[in-house]
């Protein structure tokens, strides 16, 4: 059979993709946060049929150390993909696309995370997907920024990411799996709170003015994405007691 995109059909008649969504619309998010006893911090998280797993350590002593710096803790973000976690196995060990997505991942938390206030030290973040269908770097970001919350980690806020991208002709928000193969573009996006955007890749092609309109569409995606990061966090912290609400 043939893979070419020009053959797929992304939409139905009532212009709903192939899992049912809107266009504008993401995928079911679940979050579980602190479900890791021996990481400072920890979040599992499920988007559509992606699950990952994030763990952070520190801030601790940065080894070996000439990676120390004198007036700030250094982050290290490790993306990994276990090999059960795709359709064909995911060859073990570090890749050039887990050495990238982990480089790019680090520079996303990079302008928030209060990394002053710990000098010579290390802030570990490790992403594990267990199962992958389009959208694992951002889903990894997704639980990375509340597994740091988790942490104590003072950060200026939440980091939440969203894909972005072109099928059929369509601009759509987090691409699933076929969406990714065969459509036109797709665009990984990772957001601030208040709105700074910390992570833009860019795989296919799209006119300025479809550009325009896809960074449009994922600063909505990524919203959505940070209210549910906050209902979780407000589950677990509120949930568990470690959050007076109330102001004396
Ligand atoms: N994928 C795979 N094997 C690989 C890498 C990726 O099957 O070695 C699949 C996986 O489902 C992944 C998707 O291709 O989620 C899209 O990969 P991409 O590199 O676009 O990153 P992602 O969208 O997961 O951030």
């Amino acid at each position: 059979m043939s893979s070419n995109q020009n053959d797929v059909v992304f939409f139905d008649e009532n212009g709903l993709r192939t899992d049912g969504r809107r266009p504008d619309e993401i995928r079911p998010m679940k979050i579980k946060i602190g479900v890791l006893s021996r990481a400072n911090g920890s979040c599992y998280l499920e988007w559509g049929a992606n699950k990952v797993l994030a763990a952070v350590y520190g801030p601790r002593e940065a080894h070996p150390k000439r990676t120390q710096r004198a007036g700030q803790a250094i982050i290290r973000y490790r993306y990994n993909m276990q090999s059960f976690s795709v359709e064909d196995r995911a060859r073990p060990g570090p890749s050039r696309r887990s050495s990238e997505i982990s480089k790019v991942s680090r520079e996303a938390f990079e302008p928030v995370v209060l990394t002053d206030a710990y000098p010579k030290a290390a802030i570990d973040i490790f992403v594990e997907v267990l199962q992958a269908d389009a959208g694992t770097r951002t889903a990894a970001i997704n639980a990375a920024s509340l597994a740091l919350v988790d942490a104590g980690i003072p950060i200026r806020g939440l980091v939440s990411a969203c894909a972005v991208g072109k099928v059929g002709g369509k601009i759509v928000l987090d691409l699933n799996k076929p969406e990714d193969n065969y459509g036109e573009a797709d665009l990984p996006i990772a957001m601030t709170e208040d709105g700074k955007i910390t992570l833009v890749q860019m795989d296919g092609h799209l006119t300025p003015s479809e550009f325009e309109e896809a960074m449009e569409l994922v600063q909505k995606g990524c919203r959505q994405v940070l209210e549910i990061q906050k209902a979780a966090l407000m589950e677990k912290f509120v949930a568990d007691g470690n959050f007076d609400e109330t102001v004396e």
